[in-house]
């Protein structure tokens, strides 16, 4: 199995990035924080299929954390991850280092609003201002032609999205679907935190959405009683809900009945663990 090219700092990485466009290679790009699952992995063999080469970033980024939050903790397994990159054909591995990414001196921060407000905007204060401004520093850096991202953070996408249309950044953005585990639990690098008891329960916030998608399918349209379905198939399994709420698909707006496409969107604590979750609805 061929392996993976580990690069760490930025010039270098800008380096490769140039040559390979001045070769007319085609670059897709998935940006991570490491700790690979099979969620990852589907968005690097998707970006296999979209570019000549594949580039994978693994940066826990800081600014994206909020002061009571688990960056410290946070998963890390380099190893496994380049195996796992390898494994679906990764060329790049761009692993920079903190003080590579934020040098001392550093001024400017990307404030997306609307969209990046309530949900986890509201309930992670500063969160989606740090998303913003690694995704457009390493955007910058690796210069990709398209960059992937799952579906399973929903908001992100949505913040990414109008950040790149807003700031006219020449990057295609492709949103990939959630994996999940054989049970429904959407795949995530913080599982690795669930005990056995809390991986049992973990699985009500995707009973949840369903049950709301279910409720959907049978043809309700008001958003208080597909709210009322999730979270009475969530309440007595998980220990504390930071929100359930349908949102407009496109614009992330609140709806009070659906008649666009509509998502459900839903983060509740399991144990010290925060998860999060969502699915379309039409
Ligand atoms: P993270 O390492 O959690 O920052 O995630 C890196 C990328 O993987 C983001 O675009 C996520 O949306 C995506 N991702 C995370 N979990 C999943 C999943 N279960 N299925 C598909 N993509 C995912």
């Amino acid at each position: 199995m061929p392996s993976v090219h580990v690069i760490t700092t930025p010039a270098a990485m800008s380096a490769w990035s140039e040559a390979a466009r001045a070769r007319g290679e085609r670059i897709a790009f998935v940006p991570t924080m490491g700790a690979l699952h099979a969620g990852h992995v589907s968005l690097l063999a998707a970006a296999r299929k979209q570019g000549d080469r594949v580039v994978l970033s693994i940066f826990v980024n800081p600014t994206q954390f909020g002061p009571q939050e688990d960056l410290a903790r946070y998963p890390r397994d380099l190893d496994g991850d380049l195996a796992k990159a390898a494994s679906v054909g990764t060329d790049v591995a761009f692993v920079p280092g903190v003080a590579d990414m934020y040098p001392p001196g550093a001024q400017t921060f990307i404030d997306v609003r609307e969209v990046a407000q309530g949900l986890c905007g509201e309930r992670r204060p500063g969160h989606f201002t740090g998303v913003a401004t690694v995704v457009a520093k390493l955007f910058g850096i690796v210069r990709p032609h398209v960059a992937l991202f799952g579906e399973k953070d929903f908001q992100q996408l949505a913040v990414i999205r109008r950040m790149v249309a807003d700031l006219n950044m020449p990057v295609e953005i492709e949103g990939r679907p959630t994996l999940r585990e054989s049970d429904g639990l959407a795949m995530s690098s913080r599982n690795a935190y669930l005990s056995p008891a809390e991986r049992g329960r973990a699985v009500a916030i995707f009973r949840g959405v369903s049950a709301a998608c279910e409720r959907f399918a049978a043809g309700e349209r008001g958003a208080i009683a597909l709210v009322e379905s999730a979270l009475s198939a969530m309440k007595d399994r998980v220990d504390r809900i930071d929100y359930v709420e349908i949102r407009d698909a496109e614009s992330l707006r609140p709806v009070e009945r659906l008649e666009k496409p509509a998502v459900i969107l839903a983060a509740a604590f399991v144990g010290a663990t925060r998860l999060i979750d969502n699915m379309r609805l039409g």
